[in-house]
C-alpha cells in the first residue's frame, strides 16, 4: 500500500479513500502551537564541524536532528501520522485503546499523542530496553508491559506476539503496528524527506540512516530517489538482526536501542538501499559520546552509529569537497542517562574508548 513512486503524492483529484497521503502534511511551525502536536516536525539540520576533520574528511556532514522532536525521537512523527490516519478511516474512536510494540520511542511518541487526544494506551516493550523510557511513557499514563529481550518474534512471549494477544482481550483495542504500517514510511515521505530536501536545495549525495522497522529507510529513501536519484542511500543494521539482507547476516546481539530486529519487517523497503553496513557497539556509543563533547549534539546511541558508519561510507565512497551527507538522528541523550552516558555502564561492558586520544584514531574500527 506503499506505493514505489507515488503516483497519489500532491493529487487532489483522486478519490482520498484510495490516496494514502490523508493527513496533513507539516505545516510551518505556527508561532503559538495550539498543542504541543504542532511541534511535530520542522526539526534542525545542522552541520558538524570538528569531528569530519579530525577524520580527514573534507565533504559536508549535516545532521536531521530528530531528537529534538517535542517527545524527543522521530517516532513522535509516526505517532502522530499513525494515530490521525487511524482516525482518518475509523480505526480510532473516541473510546478506543492503542497497544503497540516498541522499543521505547514509537511508545513515547504514540503515549504523547495519545495523552493530547484523550486514548488509553498500552506498550509492550522488551527487557533490554531503558528504565528511562520506562519512566517517560509512566509519566505519560501509557500502561506497561515487558517482555522478555531473548524471546524471539515467533515466541508466544516476544513483545509482538503480545501485544496481538493483549488486543484480543483489551475491548476496543486496536494495534497500529509500526512494523507494517504504511502510516510509519508516509510520516516520513510526507514530512521527514520534505523537510530534508528543502534544507538540502535538493542537493544531497548520500542519505545515512540505521534501521529498526525500516519506516524511516523506507519513507526518506522513496522520496529522496525521486528527487535526487544519484544520492547514495547507506544503511545500517547492528550484528544480530534481521533487517539486513539475509546474506549479511552476522550473529551477535547489540546494546544500541531502537535498531535491529530478529525479524523482517514488511514496512522496511530494501530495494533502494545502495549500501548496507553491519553496526557494532563500541564504535558507534563512542561516537555518540564524542558528538556530545565536540558538536555539542545530545543524541543517542544509534546517531553515534549512524554517524560512525556515515564516515566509513564517505571514505569507501570516495566523497569529497562540495559533496554533501545527511545523517538522520533518531533520539536523545535523556533515553540513556544511566546506560551510554555513564562511566561504569561503558566499563561494564569494555565499550570505553580514550576518545581524548586522536592518536588512536579509535573511529576506524
Ligand atoms: N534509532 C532509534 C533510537 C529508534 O528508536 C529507532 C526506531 N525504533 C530507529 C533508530 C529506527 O527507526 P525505524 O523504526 O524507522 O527504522
Amino acid at each position: 500500500c506503499i506505493p514505489k513512486k507515488c503516483k497519489y503524492h500532491n493529487r487532489q483529484d483522486v478519490d482520498p479513500k484510495l490516496n494514502p497521503h490523508t493527513t496533513r502534511q507539516i505545516a510551518p511551525r505556527p508561532k503559538v502551537c495550539s498543542s504541543i502536536l504542532d511541534a511535530i516536525g520542522n526539526t534542525p539540520m545542522v552541520r558538524l564541524n570538528k569531528i569530519p576533520k579530525s577524520v580527514g574528511l573534507d565533504c559536508e556532514i549535516l545532521v536531521k536532528c530528530e531528537f529534538l522532536n517535542p517527545g524527543g525521537s522521530l517516532k513522535d512523527r509516526i505517532g502522530l501520522r499513525m494515530i490521525e490516519d487511524a482516525e482518518h478511516d475509523g480505526r480510532l474512536k473516541p473510546g478506543s485503546v492503542i497497544i503497540e510494540p516498541t522499543s521505547g520511542n514509537t511508545g513515547i511518541g504514540l503515549g504523547m499523542v495519545a495523552g493530547v487526544k484523550g486514548y488509553r494506551m498500552i506498550a509492550v516493550m522488551p527487557e533490554k530496553n531503558s528504565d528511562e523510557k520506562v519512566y517517560t511513557m509512566r509519566a505519560e499514563g501509557v500502561e506497561l508491559v515487558r517482555t522478555p529481550t531473548i524471546a524471539s518474534y515467533e515466541s508466544p512471549e516476544s513483545a509482538y506476539r503480545v501485544a496481538y494477544k493483549l488486543a484480543d482481550i483489551v475491548p476496543n483495542s486496536v494495534v497500529l503496528d509500526q512494523y507494517r504500517s504504511a502510516s510509519n514510511a508516509l510520516a516520513h515521505y510526507d514530512g521527514t524527506a520534505e523537510e530534508i530536501l528543502d534544507a538540502c536545495d535538493d542537493k544531497l549525495d548520500m542519505l545515512v540512516i540505521s534501521t529498526g522497522t525500516g519506516g524511516t529507510l523506507t519513507g526518506l529513501e522513496r522520496k529522496i530517489k525521486e528527487r535526487c536519484p544519484d544520492c547514495k542511500i547507506v544503511a545500517i543494521d547492528p550484528v544480530g538482526s534481521r533487517v539486513a539482507p539475509d546474506d549479511m547476516f552476522v550473529k551477535g546481539s547489540s546494546q544500541i536501542e531502537g535498531i535491529g530486529k530478529d525479524f523482517y519487517p514488511t514496512v522496511a523497503d530494501r530495494e533502494l538501499v545502495d549500501k548496507w553496513y553491519k553496526a557494532t557497539d563500541k564504535g558507534s556509543l563512542n561516537m555518540a559520546r564524542r558528538l556530545i563533547k565536540d558538536e555539542g549534539i545530545m543524541s543517542g546511541g544509534s546517531s553515534g552509529c549512524v554517524l560512525y558508519y556515515a564516515i566509513k561510507a564517505a571514505k569507501d565512497y570516495g566523497l569529497k569537497e562540495g559533496d554533501r551527507v545527511v545523517c538522520v538522528f533518531a533520539d536523545s541523550i535523556r533515553n540513556y542517562m544511566t546506560k551510554f552516558l555513564s562511566d561504569d555502564w561503558m566499563n561494564d561492558f569494555k565499550y570505553m574508548e580514550d576518545t581524548l586520544d586522536e592518536s588512536k584514531q579509535w573511529w576506524y574500527g
